[in-house]
Order: structure tokens, then sequence, then C-alpha cells
């Protein structure tokens, strides 16, 4: 705890100390204007989100336009997919594992390093929320299982089902004819992942999802792990995945990519080499899906993904919303 004292009081004097150029701001219709911010700090705030969650970054953009952090922009950002039961990846509505049961990884990071995280957790619609509380509230990064659970309840998060009926129906479906063996992301490849830079020039993350479909109950993929899933180095940037998340873990995916920006890397230059450092591990597989996205200190952006057959991604444009889905073009 006393860390995390002495890293948020550094914290505002790196702030004051960012000398980035004068960079016109956006504005939701995505044009552009000179704000008081912008003069003073020269940061363009900035959200990005992994597959096309208009509403996400939207809402994001809403926090980050309003003064916010980027801290608040991107809780606020997943939860919108947290509470959408049509999105069958992330929060209430989330395809269960394979006993029936939906269970929910999420992992958050500021600016000062600070970080937590939920893995395996049930009955809480937002787990993002946990995972910050986690955060904020405990000496822990990472609470799982029923212990997550409690200290959700603990901190007044209300319990509530999350099998929707088509999520239940589709499971019972997915019973008869899959013999226990989950296609690796193709059932399931809509987590999502929020970077976002504020006005101060202060990068944070957050990534959710209810993981694999079907996959074997107590199974965690990369989401809520920091490092794989997520990671944010004020100082440089911040990177955050979706996939099959075993893929990610291995190769440590979300710092490797920060790391590799530490190095000179772009954002897009990083992300393409974190995915080829997977496609090099996978020779005889192409049956996989991995993506990144990533954002430097200036706010440049970049994403890179590889779907089943080998088919590779760029995203081509930064905005202040960003969206990777619409923005892939094939290479
Ligand atoms: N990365 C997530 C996991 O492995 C799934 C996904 O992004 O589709 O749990």
């Amino acid at each position: 705890m006393k860390r995390r004292k002495f890293l948020k009081n550094s914290s505002t004097l790196t702030a004051g100390l960012i000398s980035a150029p004068m960079l016109a701001t956006c504005n939701e219709n995505n044009t552009k204007t000179n704000g008081p911010d912008e003069i003073s700090t020269g940061i363009k705030p900035i959200a990005i989100c992994t597959w096309n969650f208009h509403n996400a970054t939207a809402k994001a953009w809403e926090v980050l336009d309003q003064g916010g952090s980027s801290l608040d922009a991107v809780e606020q950002g997943v939860m919108i997919e947290e509470a959408d039961v049509n999105n069958q990846t992330v929060g209430k509505g989330g395809r269960p594992d394979r006993n029936g049961d939906v269970t929910l990884d999420a992992c958050i990071m500021d600016k000062d390093g600070n970080c937590g995280a939920v893995l395996c957790l049930q009955n809480i619609a937002h787990p993002i929320s946990v995972a910050r509380k986690v955060m904020e509230d405990t000496p822990h990064v990472m609470l799982a299982g029923k212990g997550a659970e409690q200290f959700a309840y603990e901190k007044g998060f209300e319990k509530e089902d999350l099998l929707t009926k088509k999520s239940m129906q589709e499971w019972t479906e997915w019973k008869k004819t899959s013999q226990y063996k989950p296609i690796i992301n193709i059932e399931n490849h809509d987590t999502i992942g929020m970077l976002a830079i504020d006005k101060n020039g202060d990068i944070s993350g957050a990534c959710t999802t209810s993981g694999m479909a079907y996959k074997y109950a107590g199974r965690v993929g990369d989401s809520p792990i920091i490092g794989a899933g997520l990671f944010v180095d004020n100082e440089i940037g911040g990177a955050t995945a979706t996939g099959v998340g075993e893929e990610v873990v291995r190769t440590v995916g979300s710092f490797l990519i920060v790391e590799l920006m530490r190095q000179g890397k772009s954002p897009q230059e990083a992300c393409e080499e974190g995915v080829k450092r997977i496609i090099a591990k996978n020779k005889d597989n192409t049956d996989f899906q991995i993506g990144f996205i990533a954002m430097n200190k200036k706010g440049e952006t970049g994403s890179y993904c590889i779907q089943p057959g080998f088919t590779f991604r760029k995203y081509s444009e930064a905005g202040h919303v960003n969206n990777p889905s619409d923005s892939f073009i094939k290479t």
C-alpha cells in the first residue's frame, strides 16, 4: 500500500513533465478542436477497444470528453459490454462453461502500475468494477472464485443470475453434438479490451470476458492476467488482447507489446511482432484467432490480428473512438 502512495505522488510529477507536441483533439464527431486541455498538455484523449463495440468506446469518450480520467473511462466503457446480454462473451449473457456456469474474468490497470483482477467470478454482472475494488481496496492483485464473489458482496455488489435463456438454450444444444470439445475461439471471440489516454496523458486499460465458451470448469484465460491480457506502463503505453487466451499467456503478449514499444517500435509494429511470435510457435496449427491492440504515450495506436486459416488483418487508422473491427483491412 505504501508503494501505491509513493507511485501516486511521483506520477503527479511525471504528468507535469509531459512535453508532447501540440496535437489536435477530436470530439465525438471526429472534428478537430483546440480545447484548453490540449493547449496545456498537448495530449489528445483517445479510447480504443477490441472488436466493434461502438457503445463502449462512445461511453469511454464521454468520460474523457468531460475531463475524466482514463481509469474511469476504461471501466465505464467496458461496463457497457458487460451489461449487454446480446454480447455472449462478456458479462451477463456470456456463454457458460461446460457445466452450465457463467464464470467471468476481468482486470484493470492504472497509470501508476496499480492493478486488480478477478478470475472465475460467478453471479456478479460487472467483474471489471470488482477488479477495480481489488486494486483500490485490498493489498492484493487477484481474487478468484468464491473468494472474489464473497469480496464483491462485501463491497455491495448484488447477486445476479448471469445465464440468459438464449445462452442456456445454446449450451443445451451444444452438449448434444460437441462431445465437450469446444472449437477454440470460433464459438467465442468478443472479449473487450480497452485502452484510453486522458487529457493529462495518463494511460489506463481494462479487459473483461466470460472466457472461452464451454470451457472446462475453472479454466482461466489471458484476459484477467496482468501482462498477458492487459498491460499498461504509463511511461511507454498499453496493450490488450483478444483471442485464444492460452496462446497469449504463453507469450505474455501484452507485456511483450509494451516492451517492444519501449524498444522503439510503433504500436502497429509491436502488435504485428506480438502476433508473429505466436504464429512462430504454432506453425502447424492455423485454427485459432489472436488479436492485439496497443497505444503509446503520444496516443498513437495499432492493432493486428490473425484469424483461423492465417488471414492477417491490421488496423488502418486512428481516431478518438477507434473500432478495430471496422478498420481491419486485409494485408
Ligand atoms: N481471450 C479470451 C480468453 O481466452 C477469449 C477471447 O478473447 O475471445 O478467455
